[in-house]
């Protein structure tokens, strides 16, 4: 039914979305979302004080129907098993999840439909994708019961900051509009201010900051680059808003320096949140903003080795996807596992030190060193005609630096900012090209990733 009245709407003249869409927000969540976001609701208030032995026995407690499905319906799967000469009783705990191949990117891409559920319906699946911003866009599907834990997920992010019905929230994303003179909108039913940064010239900027002003939001929820551009604008032109609460934000890496200049210009902490499309695996700061809550409600979340001293890469299990099943699925997103055992808040969610880039966010040198975007990151620091900036490695022996400015870039602006980004990459012979530009293009869904590399970094160390 959901799915008809999306595509009913999808065809409808705008201004018959627009007020779909505001009325759609004055429903409680709950109807919105329907039952599965009531139940995940449920079961996040029980979690909320569980210990370590629980998060298992939940997780296993669901895993095991998972594999006997996967066995059953999922071709690809059923082969896994096959060719290993297991079966489903073969897994006992999450301890025995090793027993099974990682799913890559490229295996969801290839096998597509050996990954579909054959006892699972099409009108009960939804087709979703990753925007692309590393790599190749994917194509997927996820029973509706899935994102509703996602969802629910998103509320408790707000519950851990003290979140109560009636706060306000101004969200700051990326994504096209299907009408970008529509980039600020009101949805008076949930509180929310939407606002959309596809293109952002000084006038929208200044009528965003007008919006903000009267609509003085207790939350933000911000991609960090929108919210840096804006923080940048605030202090060119000297105005002002009432600070949040909090800021909340996600779907792009936070660098240092990105976080400073949010929190120095709205006078508010930064808390982030770790996820993908996919939701195999996500992660969550609170108040604390010490680490990162993994939240095993989602999924069996393990980090295994990459070449990269320190760092880990996150392999999630997803335990609700029924339709297509992702198991021991690899994002591609680094971590720093860290010795940090405990959060002052008291919660018994495991904690990780940090959420690092993608593995294409790094850098290669003719020298063969790997450098982190963290680092390359503080290169920009008080480079203040700089708007927006995105670094390209092109080859082994060439990066592309794209700079957007405020209005010009000087002389010594550039000489400063190559002269810091030779420092950090601490290689004599890499050629960098500075780039002069008007506009950095997003990604499909969006996203400005700050670096591009089109090297396949494996051919190479
Ligand atoms: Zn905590």
């Amino acid at each position: 039914m959901r799915g008809y009245l999306k595509s009913l709407f999808r065809n409808a003249p705008a201004p018959v979305v627009e007020w779909a869409q505001i009325a759609y927000h004055f429903l409680p969540a709950r109807w919105r979302y329907g039952r599965s976001f009531t139940n995940a609701v449920r079961l996040l208030s029980e979690s909320e004080h569980w210990a370590e032995r629980d998060f298992i026995a939940y997780q296993e407690r669901l895993l095991e129907p998972l594999l006997k499905h996967c066995y059953e319906n999922v071709p690809y799967y059923r082969s896994v098993f096959q060719e290993r000469g297991i079966s489903p009783r073969d897994i006992q705990g999450i301890s025995d999840l090793d027993k099974l191949p990682y799913l890559t990117k490229e295996t969801v891409r290839k096998k597509q439909k050996g990954l579909l559920a054959e006892n699972i319906s099409f009108l009960d699946m939804e087709e979703a994708h990753t925007s692309g911003s590393s790599g190749t866009p994917l194509t997927f599907y996820m029973d509706r019961n899935t994102r509703p834990v996602d969802r629910a997920l998103a509320l408790r992010k707000l519950l851990w900051l003290g979140y109560k019905p009636g706060d306000r929230i101004a969200f700051f994303k990326g994504m096209p509009l299907a009408n970008p003179a529509k980039f600020i909108r009101y949805f008076p039913g949930a509180r929310e201010l939407r606002i959309s940064f596809h293109n952002s010239d000084d006038k929208r900027l200044n009528d965003m900051l007008d919006a903000m002003q009267y609509y003085r939001p207790d939350f933000i929820d911000a991609w960090p680059s929108c919210l840096y551009i804006l923080a940048q604008w605030i202090a060119k032109t000297g105005r002002s808003i009432a600070p949040p609460r909090y800021i909340l934000t996600a779907s792009e890496n936070l660098y240092p320096h990105i976080r400073e200049k949010i929190e120095k210009t709205f006078h508010a902490p930064v808390i982030d949140w770790y996820g993908q499309e996919e939701s195999v695996a996500i992660a969550m700061q609170c108040s604390q903003a010490k680490g990162y809550h993994i939240q095993p409600e989602m999924g069996v979340f393990e980090l295994i080795p990459t070449d990269k001293p320190g760092l880990s890469e996150i392999v999630g299990t997803c335990l609700h996807n029924i339709a297509m099943p992702f198991l021991r699925y690899r994002t591609g997103d680094l971590a720093v596992k860290g010795d940090v055992q405990s959060c002052p808040c008291g919660r018994k969610h495991p904690l990780l030190e940090k959420v690092m880039g993608r593995e294409a966010d790094f850098v290669l040198t003719p020298e063969r060193n790997l450098v982190s975007p963290l680092i390359l990151d503080f290169a920009f620091i008080q480079l203040d005609e700089i708007r927006e900036a995105q670094i390209i490695q092109e080859d082994i022996k060439t990066l592309r630096v794209r700079v957007v400015p405020w209005e010009t870039l000087s002389e010594s602006t550039r000489a400063t900012l190559l002269r810091e980004i030779r420092e950090r990459l601490e290689s004599p012979t890499m050629n960098i090209i500075l780039d002069e530009t008007d506009d950095i293009p997003r990604t499909e869904g969006g996203k400005r990733p700050f670096i591009i590399s089109k090297l396949r970094t494996e051919d190479y160390l």
